[in-house]
């Protein structure tokens, strides 16, 4: 990647982890070899690599908890990475990369101190205090799906009840959906009921009330949060993304009206909630992004 934000090369591949660590291990080595020989080929050399995982990361680079990647749980990720490849390595998790792919070169650009936010399968979250990601002392901290919004509300992945990621993710507004069209609906039954959060999308842009409903809903509890946010720590800002984010006007409006009910005047008109703008693109900008700032750090640059 240059300064501008341009990608050089570029390649995907499913991580495919059911067929074990070891096969998925010895994929991404050698993906990570093709890559430094085409950068090798072009007068490129390697200097550092910057990583984004999808899990808790201690800020050593370890994994602490991958719950989608149960493997990888307890692995010095950090450390095997750079006696496998030889240059420095930095492993943050995966919103933080978003975070600062979003901070230097998308929607957070005119932000030092902005929340990021993913809304997709899951609520992601990532703090960014002066163009830098905020940690936490053990690197878990900007968990904002898992604030609780509903106490005594529905079961959450992570143990507790009535988390944001519960009324605010893709499978949320698929389940309140699901609830309210039987009774916005007197007839038709379960007939053309949404099964994919895309198809709630689809149809609240119809404007079928149930889809409509679950989209106020997710912007309420979004905007709870934020506005409980807004009074801790008045930010600049809230950049949204993640897949539900596509739809970010049909949240919105029910978002932005508890936010400025909520919050302090002040931190809710100081507050500006965007949505994201690289897409995917946001995890690897960010990703490289870290892997220039440690090497900065280190005088390696
Ligand atoms: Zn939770």
């Amino acid at each position: 990647m240059c300064d501008n934000g341009e990608v050089f090369f570029q390649e995907e591949f499913a991580t495919d982890i059911d067929a074990g660590l070891p096969r998925f291990w010895a994929r991404f080595i050698s993906f990570c070899r093709k890559l430094t020989e085409q950068g090798a080929a072009q007068g490129f050399s390697i200097h550092g690599l910057g990583l984004g995982f999808p899990g808790l990361v201690s800020k050593e680079g370890d994994i602490l908890k991958a719950p989608n990647l149960a493997p990888f749980n307890g692995m010095p990720l950090c450390g095997r990475l750079r006696a496998e490849i030889g240059v420095p390595v930095r492993v943050v998790n995966d919103v933080n990369a978003v975070a600062l792919g979003e901070c230097y070169h998308g929607a957070g650009r005119d932000f030092s101190d902005f929340l990021m936010v993913t809304l997709g399968t899951g609520v992601g979250g990532s703090l960014i205090i002066g163009h830098k990601i905020w940690n936490g002392i053990d690197g878990a901290a900007g968990e904002v799906g898992h604030i609780a919004v509903k106490p005594g509300g529905h079961l959450c992945g992570c143990g507790s009840r009535g988390c944001l990621e519960q009324y605010a993710s893709g499978p949320a507004l698929v389940r309140i959906c699901r609830q309210f069209w039987f009774r916005c609906k007197t007839e038709g039954g379960a007939e053309g009921l949404p099964q994919t959060a895309k198809e709630v999308a689809d149809a609240a842009l119809r404007g079928q009330p149930a889809a409509l409903k679950a989209y106020e809903v997710a912007g309420k509890y979004l905007g709870q949060v934020f506005a409980g946010i807004a009074n801790l720590l008045n930010l600049e800002g809230v950049v949204v993304g993640g897949g539900v984010s596509a739809n970010y006007k049909l949240f919105m409006p029910s978002l932005r009206a508890e936010l400025d009910c909520r919050a302090f005047s002040v931190s809710a008109e100081r507050m500006k909630v965007v949505p994201a703008a690289l897409g995917n693109r946001a995890g690897i900008l960010g990703a490289a992004q870290l892997a220039r700032e440690m090497l900065d750090r280190t005088g390696a640059l």
